[in-house]
């Protein structure tokens, strides 16, 4: 037993000890890692963040790299293949313009004029017509002779500038005569065939042609005038026509009529502005990047470049501007070619694709034109990328949507560590308090054991002496008369008995210990049983000098198990002499009320402290130090008594006072065991 106990004790100080340090370091460390964990959740932050931006950067690359594969270098020889390719990639949404240029660096798409540097022979016969023509038209005012010498200068001319440049002159005669008719027809004339002729400042003829055109104003004619400058926009937007400087001023009058005469025109009319507007766009292109194109292509030297599918990237990036253009420089007599890139609404998209994928937090991303400053300081978590090697100056800038999400998260992060330990600590002090108290009701229980041993030694070894002593002086013939001897014999029954139910309690107590208490139901005199119990007990009771005082109702009947129940109320009766004091009166009740037989002793004794009358049923459980008339018990007693009554069905109910006496009472149900 003490070996026992020492090894409890033991390992209840391990477990307290381990307790205690696991507890301690968890906390220790869940504080260390509050404490890091906004260091932590920030980096997570700034990995995050920087994730995002390298695979918008990344994306971006692979979309440059993925458009124009399908343009060969060896395809830029001939023009109609080129354009062809081309108009293939002006479907991508982000391709907002593309270009061709010449061996020298003009412009075939958009085509831009430049300026006429062949040296062309003219016949002198034609100079001296068109001289007279222009005498007639200008000096004497005379349009008719005026119109004869240019169509005769037209007939001795002898390439084709000079005779676009009579046309020109036929048409604005026939204008000044007031002959609209004619003069449409010659316009057309150059409109139809001599559109990409140019004078020698490089200023194509149409563009002379058109405001002449519109300062007729003669409502009959608006639909034909119409018609041309449609056409005439058309030839533009397709490359036949060559813009020029004066272009714009060109698109702006033409915009300006149409609005005049816009009353007369129907509704199907309306692409003008947007063909205006496209041609407009290819002006702007060609003003604002041109020259950097043509230096770009002249320029022997970019092998530092970086190649995208045979295209060398050029991004713009002064003043206004921005803008990444791949051009695919070709050889000595082909063409160079290229496109212009929609940075910023490619980036955009790619933006928008990327921060629509999962993410731990929430982020937005800037697309932004100069390097940002950012100030790694407090908790400002702005991570920067420079767009791509070939777009300098262009960057992408991540920040989270809400600045004061970490710490929002890092609190609720907190809450929930600070449940959870308070929690833990919880269970950990709730397992010690069980695991002490499981201790000490063992420790308790084994002490119980422990005295049960030697209570029960001294029970059976005050009757076998007594036995063994009358039994001797009996044999031995020490007694003489037979009235000493009677008593000396009944003596030795009395002890017999009471060693036999001391024996009883401690069978029937390991029979319910083990669930084999078996039960031997007959309809039994309940009134009988009682009474046969107080007979048994009388000599006893009387030797004591105790008072009986009983009240039982005759022939109440129930089915039982006789030996066990008799046992059970011997247990409560012996119990009442034996912790009995000085009044020494015992009360016997049988009676039934409705379907219950009431089976009650009372005592006037010592009485049991109310916070262990629910304790005396337990094994081996014995009330300390109180006097008792005779010596301990087995503790064993009451567990049986309450075993066998609950085995009928019953109930046992205990009523008691320290010094004033304890009433026990047995409930049995009539109809019950039937
Ligand atoms: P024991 O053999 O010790 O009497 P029991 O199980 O019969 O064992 O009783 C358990 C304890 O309950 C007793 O030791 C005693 O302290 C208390 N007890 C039982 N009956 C009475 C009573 N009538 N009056 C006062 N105390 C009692």
């Amino acid at each position: 037993m003490k070996i026992f106990h020492k090894s409890h004790k033991r390992l209840t100080i391990i477990f307290i000890v381990l307790v205690v340090i696991t507890a301690t370091i968890l906390t220790y460390l869940s504080i260390s890692n509050i404490k890091n964990l906004r260091e932590l959740t920030k980096k997570e932050v700034i990995d995050e963040e920087e994730k995002i931006i390298y695979d918008i950067a990344e994306n971006f690359q692979q979309y440059i790299n993925q458009i124009g594969e399908n343009i060969i270098p060896g395809a830029l020889i001939d023009i109609i293949e080129i354009k062809i390719r081309l108009k293939e990639l002006e479907v991508d949404p982000f391709i907002s313009q593309t270009f061709i240029l010449d061996s020298v660096g003009n412009f075939i798409k958009p085509y831009f004029a430049r300026i006429n540097t062949n040296n062309r022979q003219s016949s002198n016969l034609f100079l001296k017509n068109y001289t007279l023509g222009e005498r007639n038209e200008y000096q004497s005012l005379n349009y008719s002779s005026a119109e004869r010498y240019y169509l005769a200068s037209l007939s001795s001319s002898t390439n084709i500038i000079d005779s676009t440049k009579v046309f020109n002159a036929l048409a604005r005669v026939s204008l000044k005569k007031s002959d609209y008719e004619k003069s449409i027809k010659y316009y057309k004339v150059i409109l139809d065939n001599y559109y990409e002729v140019v004078d020698d400042y490089g200023i194509p003829y149409v563009n002379y042609t058109i405001p002449q055109l519109l300062t007729i104003s003669d409502p009959a004619y608006i639909i034909p005038i119409f018609n041309a400058l449609h056409d005439m926009l058309i030839l533009l937007l397709e490359d036949k026509i060559p813009m020029n400087t004066s272009t714009s001023g060109i698109l702006k009058q033409i915009a300006n009529w149409y609005l005049e005469n816009e009353y007369v025109l129907d509704d199907n009319n309306k692409d003008y502005i947007d063909l205006i507007d496209q041609i407009e766009k290819q002006l702007s292109f060609i003003r604002s990047k041109g020259t950097y194109i043509t230096e770009f292509i002249k320029s022997s030297n970019n092998s530092n470049q970086t190649l995208i599918n045979g295209f060398s990237p050029l991004s713009i990036n002064v003043d206004s501007i921005n803008a990444l253009l791949l051009v695919m420089k070709g050889n000595d007599n082909i063409y160079n070619i290229g496109f212009e890139l929609a940075t910023g609404s490619l980036i955009k998209k790619l933006i928008d694709d990327r921060l629509s994928q999962d993410a731990k937090f929430d982020y937005k991303v800037d697309y932004v034109l100069e390097e940002p400053v950012i100030k790694r300081a407090n908790d400002d978590l702005t991570t920067y990328l420079r767009l791509s090697a070939f777009t300098p100056n262009q960057y992408l800038l991540i920040k989270m949507q809400d600045d004061k999400l970490i710490s929002s998260y890092l609190l609720r992060l907190t809450g929930a560590y600070t449940i959870a330990l308070l929690l833990l600590a919880f269970g950990l002090i709730l397992g010690v308090i069980l695991v002490v108290r499981d201790i000490s009701r063992e420790r308790k229980l084994s002490q119980l054991q422990t005295d049960f041993v030697s209570s029960i030694s001294h029970e059976l070894k005050t009757p076998l002496t007594s036995i063994h002593l009358f039994t001797e002086s009996i044999l031995l013939n020490r007694v003489k008369d037979n009235k000493t001897k009677k008593e000396y014999l009944n003596i030795i029954l009395k002890e017999t008995s009471r060693l036999m139910r001391l024996i009883n309690n401690m069978l029937d107590f390991s029979k319910a210990e083990q669930g084999n208490l078996k039960l031997n139901f007959k309809e039994t005199n309940i009134s009988e049983l009682v009474q046969s119990a107080i007979d048994e007990l009388d000599q006893w009771i009387k030797d004591k000098g105790f008072i009986i005082n009983k009240k039982i109702e005759n022939d109440l009947l129930a089915n039982v198990d006789p030996d066990s129940l008799l046992q059970a109320i011997f247990n409560l009766m012996s119990n009442a002499i034996r912790y009995s004091d000085k009044v020494k009166e015992i009360y016997i009740r049988v009676k039934k009320v409705e379907n219950y037989i009431y089976i009650e002793t009372e005592d006037k004794g010592i009485g049991i402290p109310e916070d262990e009358i629910n304790l005396i049923f337990t094994k081996f459980y014995q009330i300390d130090d109180i006097k008792m008339i005779t010596g301990k018990g087995s503790g064993l007693g009451l567990t049986v008594t309450k075993e066998i009554i609950e085995a009928h069905g019953g109930k046992i109910v205990v009523k008691s006072k320290v010094n004033a006496g304890s009433t026990f009472t047995i409930i049995l149900d009539i109809a019950a065991n039937k």
